[in-house]
């Protein structure tokens, strides 16, 4: 089926600012809390929310099969769990009534005044019940420099690193949605020439700068899941900040992995963009040299073209723009990830989030960490009100915000943000 909702010659009757995240073309799914109190599935388009739920009760999805309350829901699992074809027709329905030439809704006051919210009236949820949550760690530029300052340069990359997507399992319960505020955690570290380890709240409080995708149902407990068809069962993209604590990670982290220094928080941005429409924006990825095992071989665009900026805003002052990256840069892709993942007969779930792990560039400015960014502390960030940051302090908010763009359409991810709190007294 056609994908006639990306079509870039499309205009809608709403007012879109060109150069917003969220034109006619983009259709991205999220949940919202309206003025009334009321939580409902919606889209955006420019600066408007949509209910979707009030369009389906008003008729606007006829003939498409959904049941009567598949909006009506505090999370989209059910409507992912449609599946590819749903989320198509739905996005091309919405398309439709939205452009500009269509005076079906465009003409109805009423019904416009039910369905169509200002985005400063509602408030954004998680758009999704999260079961399970991996993190990869799929940048090569990203795992050169950790293992580089770690280790040592020589061996940056660990024997496996290049023939699978190295990943662990993350904690879903602390993944929250973009302008929550995120406490400083405390923990046990061990500062460098401490004979035994000391508690309290983390010093080294980071960022990292990755997407994830959000799959629906798709194989048994037992079977795999074929690359060629991962991209079926792959719902949309999110923006996430995978907030970590450096000092409690480097004294956890041997044997298993890391624990809580990543567990107490993990920020998403609240529009899950389809891959529908990231289309247009499909990229060649990286060679793979050694080429992967037959079940990770991938052919053609493998990635997208995503261009990801953080910036650091101190308590009352203006962001400082820091890093600057592309999802492209990522060594694995979505497939590859999904495709490992399940290799092993691991069934997937409507809602399970896949990180794409810290994503860095060969330049200075494309770090996505502050450990990255500042070389574990000992290059320093000049921020624009004068200060300095090595990493991030109680008061600093981090937003990252993510497009696409071409000549003709920019698709873009919103904005994922959280402000850091202090930690509470251990
Ligand atoms: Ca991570």
């Amino acid at each position: 089926m056609k994908i006639t909702a990306n079509n870039p010659n499309r205009k809608s009757w709403l007012d879109v600012n060109k150069n917003s995240d969220f034109p006619i073309q983009n259709i991205p799914f999220g949940v919202f809390l309206t003025r009334d109190d009321i939580t409902t599935i919606g889209t955006r388009i420019g600066d408007y929310a949509i209910d979707l739920a009030a369009l389906h009760q008003l008729g606007y999805f006829e003939g498409i099969p959904l049941t009567d309350d598949i909006f009506m829901q505090d999370t989209l699992n059910d409507f992912i769990t449609d599946g590819r074809m749903t989320w198509r027709l739905v996005r091309n329905r919405i398309a439709d009534i939205f452009d500009e030439t269509n005076p079906k809704l465009r003409d109805q006051e009423k019904h416009r005044d039910t369905v169509i919210f200002e985005m400063d009236q509602v408030e954004m949820l998680l758009p999704v019940q999260i079961g399970d949550y991996t993190d990869f760690y799929s940048s090569k530029d990203h795992a050169m420099n950790v293992g580089s300052m770690f280790r040592d340069p020589e061996n940056a990359l660990f024997p496996n690193w290049l023939h699978l997507p190295v990943g662990y399992h993350g904690r879903a319960s602390s993944i929250v949605v973009s302008g929550t505020k995120v406490r400083r955690p405390v923990g046990q570290t061990m500062p460098s020439g401490a004979e035994s380890p000391v508690f309290g709240p983390s010093k080294l409080l980071d960022f990292e700068v990755e997407m994830a995708f959000i799959t629906t149902d798709a194989n048994k407990l037992g079977k795999s899941i074929p690359l060629s068809d991962t991209r079926d069962y792959i719902f949309g993209m999110v923006l996430m900040n995978d907030w970590s604590a450096r000092d409690l990670q480097k004294w956890e982290y041997v044997p298993l992995g890391p624990f809580l220094g990543k567990s107490f928080a993990t920020t998403i941005s609240p529009w899950i963009v389809t891959l529908d429409a990231l289309e247009p924006f499909k990229t060649k990825g990286p060679d793979q040299v050694p080429a992967p095992l037959p079940y990770l071989a991938e052919e053609g665009d493998s990635s997208y073209d995503i261009q990801i900026e953080t910036s650091i805003k101190p308590k009352k002052e203006e962001e400082t723009l820091v890093s600057v990256t592309n999802f492209k840069n990522l060594y694995w892709s979505i497939s590859q990830q999904l495709a490992h993942q399940t290799v092993n007969g691991c069934n997937v779930r409507t809602g399970d989030l896949y990180g794409s792990g810290t994503i860095s560039g060969k330049d200075k400015k494309s770090f996505g960490s502050m450990l990255e960014l500042t070389w574990a502390g000992k290059n320093p960030v000049k921020m624009n009100d004068g200060t300095e940051r090595k990493f991030i302090q109680n008061g600093d908010t981090v937003i990252m915000r993510g497009f696409c763009q071409n000549n003709e359409v920019r698709i873009g991810f919103g904005e994922c943000k959280g402000k850091v709190k202090k930690a509470y007294a251990p």
